[in-house]
């Protein structure tokens, strides 16, 4: 996938891999250990601390310069520390935030994330996904957000409250009675009510120049061998949950690509950071010995590549949006309540098809759809659907309103007539004006115009589409004519039209 960077303005892919971009990069970890607890390095009590202790520390004393520690603050029950630890390289060009233990009772969630780490700092030199972290990307690592449901063996916090509900994304938008006191999700008594999400909150406002924020789950509502939520309406770099889904899949395994509009941390970060985020889940079903070997290597190979495919990302999802297509619907049905009339023998605007589009890049607006109206008498009618952007060195207003490269005109008998509309321009990034210096283009304007020769036509109905594309040709759009020329051979027959390419000294360049 390209995307082009403001920062270098080069086309560049989206996500690069020092390593390589074939079969390669995929990680293929070893088989695990087993992590029941009691077994092998595993304490056998599910207490925090402990588990931090008989984990984590490990890997920091191993490495202390790589790896740090520090304690963001204690747990709404005030018996436990949240910790960060952070896996930074001497130098780094990105910052990615790796959290589990959100629900506490999702133990192979948060011991693969530390199975995850034990590789980064032990065995880095035998893949070079692994290589291209330890040089590359700072991890921000939150072993436990909620460090007395991981002790206690529940998915709440002390306060009964479901923290991945807990933020101020869509809060106030969640009713049910789930979400009350008592309920499985409770949301709590107001938005980062608890100390844990406060933490939360906390620790990606501190690192909010972080491109990605992971946090692991794992899922009993939904059985499927592949699942993974990401924000529902938020821009997202989702293929990084995509593509390690689409290369672990066998064809008869189920997959959720699930989608999620409520209050979750990653919803929060997504919304409020511009992070790609999700929830990755792993439905510990398929085998019965959910801590053991097997079920722990399947749920690394999901939750490790996911973790490697963030850390290729480039940039943060705003920066994205800037180069995505998109579609909008502008619809009209008359009621009968009130109309819309157009009357006037030279074009004029027909009122509510009047929208303005901001544009990140150069590209292409097309215009398509219809609109139906009534005539009472016997009259010329002219439809001409247009764009246009302020300043624009083609189609500025004046010019744009005059090519009519979209009208229809037609003499018709009184009677009810739908009409196809269509256009297109070649689009120029929306621009700062100077007043007075150099004017650039703005705004792009979609505008449907008629005029009638005599009397008024009424709006029936409309369905004007807009279709962006983002587009680096000189000449996207291109108008060919064939207008007098009934007589010229084929061939010779099309005149260009659009552009026609004129000089242009834009100062002191
Ligand atoms: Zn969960």
């Amino acid at each position: 996938m390209k995307q082009y960077n403001a920062a270098t303005g080069k086309v560049e892919d989206i996500v690069t891999l020092a390593y390589s971009d074939d079969e390669g990069a995929f990680w293929e970890p070893p088989a695990q250990p087993n992590m029941n607890f009691g077994a092998g390095h595993v304490p056998s009590s599910r207490d925090a601390e402990g588990l931090i202790n008989a984990l984590y520390e490990p890997l920091r004393k191993s490495e202390p310069v790589y790896v740090t520690r520090k304690i963001l603050g204690r747990d709404q029950s005030n018996t436990f520390n949240v910790y960060q630890y952070t896996f930074a390289p001497k130098s780094y060009t990105k910052t990615i935030i790796l959290s589990a233990g959100t629900h506490g009772n999702e133990d192979t969630a948060f011991l693969s994330l530390y199975r995850f780490l034990f590789h980064l700092v032990h065995d880095y030199r035998n893949y070079p996904q692994l290589a291209y972290i330890r040089e590359n990307v700072k991890l921000v690592v939150i072993p436990f957000n909620n460090p007395w449901g991981v002790t206690n063996n529940v998915r709440h916090n002390s306060r009964s409250v479901d923290l991945n509900r807990n933020t101020d994304y869509l809060w106030d938008k969640i009713t049910g009675t789930k979400y009350q006191t008592g309920g499985v999700y409770y949301k709590g008594s107001a938005p980062f009510s608890e100390a844990e999400t406060q933490i939360v909150r906390s620790y990606l406002e501190g690192n909010s120049e972080a491109i990605a924020y992971i946090d692991f789950h794992n899922i009993q509502a939904v059985k499927a061998e592949h699942i993974v939520y990401t924000p529902r309406y938020l821009t997202q770099h989702r293929e990084i949950f995509g593509d390690v889904i689409n290369k672990m899949r066998k064809p008869t395994d189920r997959v959720v690509f699930g989608s999620a509009a409520v209050p979750t941390l990653y919803c929060y970060a997504a919304n409020r950071f511009a992070m790609t985020t999700g929830n990755p889940e792993w439905w510990n079903g398929r085998y019965t010995d959910v801590l053991g070997s097997p079920n722990m290597t399947e749920i690394l190979r999901f939750f490790g590549n996911i973790i490697i495919k963030a850390c290729g990302l480039e940039y943060k999802t705003n920066v994205l949006e800037t180069g995505e297509k998109f579609t909008k619907l502008f619809m009209y049905n008359k009621t009968g309540i009130d109309s819309i009339t157009s009357t006037g023998t030279t074009y004029s605007n027909i009122k509510h098809t009047i929208y303005d589009f901001n544009i990140k890049r150069f590209g292409l607006l097309k215009m398509r759809g219809h609109i139906k109206f009534t005539l009472t008498e016997s009259a010329t009618v002219g439809i001409n659907p247009f764009l246009y952007q302020v300043y624009h060195p083609d189609f500025a207003y004046s010019t744009a309103k005059d090519t009519l490269y979209g009208e229809y005109i037609q003499a018709l008998a009184p009677g009810t007539y739908t009409i196809p509309i269509n256009n297109a321009m070649h689009v120029f990034p929306t621009n700062y004006s100077e007043s007075g210096g150099t004017q650039r283009a703005e705004l792009a304007k979609m505008r449907i115009q008629a005029k009638v020769s005599i009397g008024t036509i009424t709006i029936e109905s409309f369905r004007i589409w807009i279709d962006y594309e983002p587009n680096n040709l000189g000449n996207p759009f291109e108008v060919y004519d064939a207008t007098g020329k009934e007589a010229a051979a084929e061939g010779s027959d099309y005149v260009l039209k659009y552009p026609i390419i004129t000089a242009n000294d834009d100062g002191d360049l």
